[in-house]
């Protein structure tokens, strides 16, 4: 999950860097303002963590897939069956994240 928000002096979007699972997650790391620095204007500033918003973040379901196909091969001669479900892991993956996504911007603190 990437987080981003809008910078109150030039309105450019900017990235929040945090590692929570969720908004609840976000307050207990960070407390209710997040710092962030804006690559547009060069600001600093806080931002209200019911400002922030998250996305899908590509890099885990990317990772998952390469797994995917590493236990494709590996299983390939032995359980060729099984080899083949391992097509659920990005599956997987990106359920997760559309999970966390939904609930993150859903919840308000
Ligand atoms: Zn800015």
């Amino acid at each position: 999950m990437r987080f981003f928000s809008y910078c109150n002096s030039c309105r450019e979007e900017v990235k929040i860097k945090s590692m929570a699972t969720s908004r609840v997650d976000m307050v207990k790391d960070h407390g209710e303002m997040i710092n962030y620095n804006c690559d547009k204007c060069g600001s600093s500033d806080k931002k209200h963590l019911n400002d922030v918003k998250a996305r899908i973040s590509y890099l885990p379901i990317i990772i998952s897939i390469v797994i995917a196909i590493m236990v494709t091969m590996i299983l390939w001669n032995f359980v060729y069956a099984v080899s083949t479900l391992s097509i659920l892991i990005p599956i997987f993956a990106y359920q997760q994240q559309s999970n966390d996504v939904n609930g993150f911007n859903r919840y308000r603190i």
